[in-house]
């Protein structure tokens, strides 16, 4: 890290700004497209995946130095996984089909001109009012969550070390994946109301959440018998986005009933108007008899985490030409991040953003998580998510302060993929190992000349926007030649 007490992070982005913009214009504009699917390029690659697909520690890279932090293979499903969540929300608030359940209608105003002639005007409210869909789905998935816990996981405790095949083939839909994410992000309260239960000790399941989503359009798709021992032990239909979807032809006392009922009241007319035995008057039967104060308090939980999925998806590591270095870097800076609150315990630390990923991902294996914080913080640190800003901005200077007395290197960072990607080839990842890129002191000769370093990664990130800009377009990804 002496790059960024050499160089200062903000002069650093703006020398890879400058750099990159005087560069970008010498390079080519336009690339081939890949002339088949197949011969798209995989981004993320699946090698930053490695440590997913073989739990067995490998033979020849060199001892982990903090076998208790999660891995950077964790870090990056969880990337996806905040992607897939973000990708959820935009298909529901966009879904045309659910603006029929809901009774959602544009509903236009026209004013008078001064010459008498009428004007439309859009209806701008149309945007907040399909915000409810989301909120319904959301309580939903809280229930369903509720359903679930009681019966699969708990009946069984895995391990990291331990193949955690009863997730893998039973992988619960994202909806309960979502609200267990969410509750998990409150570990002193998960700790509370859990830990008896032997679903507190479970490994959160990144791998079979790995192979659930495909990383082209961010979607999430169960297997055929996660599906079904879903349906079994809850009794609920697996793809809730779908059964909501499908109220669209119900008859309309019917979707009023739907949409309209809040957890925990009993409204018996409300479960007359759906047929006896179907799948939604089921689901309306969980929602009545629902813990209404845990299960609001869940939903709240995750409504506070969608601002932290905006940003990861503003972002975009999973994305970037930088991914690898960014979690690997990351997850070095957490480290450090605890060894502040072991050495000043009565100090607030307030995370940066790539330190907080890391210590989101951390949380979502809560026995592991306990264990790994006692042994590395010096205590058990609970994760509020609530703590208002002015309170978090205070923290924040004093994380800055101490860490750069504890670490000589600078706390914040700017994250963008050309900074990401810059710092990435200037401590030569991927030849070094992180943690020694700051042991030379005099290296003037080995490093490369800048203009080759900066036109190198220039052309990185200027190919990784070109195939995200495509992606999004809906075209086929561009392909690099080779030099
Ligand atoms: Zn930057």
């Amino acid at each position: 890290m002496a790059l960024l007490s050499d160089v200062g992070h903000q002069t650093l982005h703006q020398l890879s700004q400058a750099s990159m913009t005087s560069i970008a214009k010498h390079l080519p504009t336009r690339y081939k497209t890949a002339p088949t699917k197949a011969q798209e390029p995989l981004i993320p690659s699946p090698d930053t995946f490695g440590q997913l697909e073989s739990p067995a520690p490998p033979a020849t890279p060199a001892p982990d130095p903090s076998p208790l932090l999660p891995t950077v293979a964790e870090c990056a499903v969880h990337l996806e996984l905040l992607e897939t969540f973000y990708v959820l929300r935009q298909r529901i608030l966009k879904s045309e089909t659910l603006d029929t359940v809901f009774d959602l209608k544009e509903n236009p105003r026209e004013v008078t001109r001064r010459d008498g002639t009428k004007l439309r005007l859009k209806d701008t409210t149309l945007w907040t009012r399909r915000e409810q869909k989301w909120h319904k789905y959301l309580e939903l998935a809280v229930v369903r969550f509720l359903a679930w816990w009681k019966s699969a996981p708990c009946a069984t405790a895995a391990t990291r070390n331990s193949h955690p095949t009863f997730l893998e083939e039973r992988l619960p839909p994202l909806d309960v994946i979502m609200v267990w994410h969410a509750a998990l992000l409150n570990p002193a309260t998960f700790k509370s109301r859990y830990r008896d239960s032997r679903g507190y000790k479970l490994h959160f399941p990144w791998r079979a959440i790995h192979q659930a989503i495909d990383h082209g359009p961010w979607t999430y798709q169960l297997r055929a018998e996660a599906s079904q021992a879903f349906k079994k032990v809850t009794g609920l239909e697996a793809d809730l986005f779908a059964q909501l979807e499908s109220w669209a032809s119900l008859p309309t006392p019917a979707r009023t009933a739907l949409t309209t009922f809040t957890v925990g009241t009993h409204h018996d007319s409300t479960l007359n108007v759906l047929t006896q035995g179907s799948a939604a008057h089921h689901l309306l039967q969980c929602v009545q008899t629902a813990d209404s104060t845990l299960a609001l308090g869940l939903r709240e939980a995750i409504i506070r985490q969608t601002s932290f999925v905006d940003k990861m998806n503003a972002h975009l590591w999973i994305r970037s030409p930088a991914l690898g270095g960014t979690l690997r870097r990351a997850r070095s800076r957490y480290d450090n991040f605890l060894q502040l609150i072991r050495r000043h315990p009565t100090t607030m630390m307030v995370p940066t953003l790539d330190i907080d990923l890391v210590w989101h991902t951390h949380q979502c294996s809560a026995a592991e998580y306990r264990t790994a914080m006692l042994t590395l913080a010096g205590k058990f640190v609970n994760h509020d998510d609530s703590i208002v800003k002015s309170t978090l901005s205070g923290g924040f200077a004093r994380t800055t302060a101490l860490f750069r007395v504890h670490f000589a290197a600078e706390y914040p960072i700017c994250g963008c993929w050309d900074c990401e990607a810059l710092l990435s080839a200037l401590v030569g990842e991927g030849r070094q190992r992180e943690g020694d890129a700051g042991e030379d002191d005099n290296d003037d000769a080995q490093q490369p000349a800048l203009d080759t370093v900066v036109e190198k990664v220039a052309a990185d990130v200027a190919y990784h926007r070109a195939v995200e800009l495509a992606r999004r377009a809906k075209k086929p990804l561009p392909v690099r030649e080779r030099a």
